[in-house]
């Protein structure tokens, strides 16, 4: 997939005049669209949902515009509760899909009406004891070696995530004996995953489990959640992930195994979060410094801590240089932050166009788990993010300042310094 940037030069030099790079900025509509987009592929499915995960982008104006196209949120941890419940989704609106998960978040998420995703089977006692059991309840299965992970998630089998097959018949029927009268079925098996395929699989393997379930325990299921994890084409020379194809594999699937055995209606949903906003939000940063040792190095005015997906993972970001873009690719850069940590790196050996300072670089793909992955160490800062529709810029989150960083710290014992 070709990687443009829906900006101009003379735009985002406007904009750096008045906010200061690093900054994230998102493509409100480019946004909107994707979230039409894939709610209108799976009209077929009455009562499909997609529960925006959170975690991907943590922002209530993000939110905001994406309950305007009928998503609902998927939150794991009370302040995302919170944010939710702040912006306006109550009921089953939110998805809770935690786990380790504190006896306040299960509270929370109780008290809000959310549907509550269990990860374990310990948890319908836990949750008994310190919310309640509510009417409906859904569980997360880990299928073990029965599918293949994929590197972000790592293999099933090893994956801290869900219930066995053998835990899982056992937790629906305690569920029931319990007085659970409504069922969901989730499972989430891999990360980014580009192969579409690999949804349809998922998807069939949960049909399978909904009927053999309903057939031993005696319950109906009104829903699957195949959770998140379609990928983004990252790298120039990967494909964008064909949801039509996704969805026409499993309205198949539900007719042959669903339909057919009579265990419909059956809602489908997901919880996306990197292929709704991944591709529409970019890391804008200028060049602050070169330098030539054993290596070509551009050093940025942004860090690790505004994107760590490359040195966490060895993730693939494109990267334009304003101006630049027709320029041939004929130096070979490691382009770096100022952490003092060698993998602080965004791009290692990548060929670009002569670099100067001052240069503005545009990182792709930050539109999810970009700044949100944002951590403090090396006393670095975490960036404003910026929302742009029609020309028009707003800023939806400042950037952090020196206050918010000493904000935790008591000072109080030692002497005063005068200033
Ligand atoms: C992280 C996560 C998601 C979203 O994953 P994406 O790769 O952003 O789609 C969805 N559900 C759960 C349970 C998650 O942990």
């Amino acid at each position: 997939m070709k990687k443009t940037v829906p900006f101009t030069k003379l735009f985002i030099q406007r904009v750096i005049k008045k906010y200061q790079t690093p900054f994230h900025i998102y493509d409100e509509k480019a946004i909107r669209d994707n979230a039409q987009k894939l709610l209108g592929i799976f009209s077929w499915n009455e009562g499909f949902k997609e529960y925006f995960a959170v975690k991907a982008l943590p922002n209530p104006y993000i939110l905001k515009l994406l309950k305007e196209e009928g998503f609902g949120v998927d939150c794991s941890s009370l302040p995302e509760l919170i944010l939710a419940e702040r912006v306006g989704f109550r009921g089953e609106k939110i998805m809770f899909t935690s786990n380790d998960t504190p006896s306040e978040e299960y509270q929370k998420a109780k008290a809000l009406g959310a549907i509550i995703n269990l990860d374990d089977i310990s948890h319908i006692q836990y949750l008994e004891k310190h919310a309640g059991l509510p009417e409906l309840l859904c569980f997360r299965y880990n299928p073990g070696k029965l599918r293949a992970g994929n590197a972000i998630i790592g293999k099933p089998e090893e994956a801290k995530y869900g219930l066995t097959r053998d835990q899982l018949f056992a937790a629906y029927i305690l569920a029931k004996q319990k007085g659970v009268r409504r069922f969901g079925l989730h499972t989430m098996v891999a990360s980014n995953e580009l192969n579409p395929q690999y949804f349809i699989d998922t998807a069939v393997m949960l049909f399978d489990l909904v009927i053999e379930i309903s057939r031993e325990v005696g319950i109906r299921f009104e829903f699957i959640n195949l959770g998140g994890g379609i990928g983004i084409p990252y790298r120039p020379e990967q494909k964008v992930v064909d949801i039509r194809f996704i969805s026409r594999g499993i309205k198949k699937a539900y007719k042959e195994k669903i339909v057919k055995n009579g265990f419909d209606p059956l809602r489908l949903y997901m919880e996306n979060g990197r292929m709704i906003t991944g591709p529409h939000g970019y890391l804008v940063s200028q060049v602050l410094h070169k330098k030539d040792t054993y290596k070509e190095y551009i050093g940025l005015d942004s860090c690790m801590a505004n994107l760590m997906r490359p040195g966490m993972y060895g993730a693939y970001h494109h990267i334009t240089v304003m101006g630049k873009e027709r320029a041939p690719r004929s130096h070979t850069y490691d382009v770096t932050g100022s952490l003092c940590e060698n993998n602080d790196k965004f791009a290692i050996d990548r060929k670009l166009p002569q670099i100067g300072v001052g240069d503005i670089f545009i990182i792709h793909d930050t539109g999810a788990h970009g700044h949100a992955m944002g951590f403090n160490y090396n006393g670095k800062l975490r960036s404003a993010e910026l929302l742009f529709n029609n020309g028009a810029v707003r800023q939806i989150r400042r950037a952090e300042t020196i206050d918010d960083y000493f904000a935790t710290l008591d000072f109080s014992h030692l002497p005063r310094r005068g200033i």
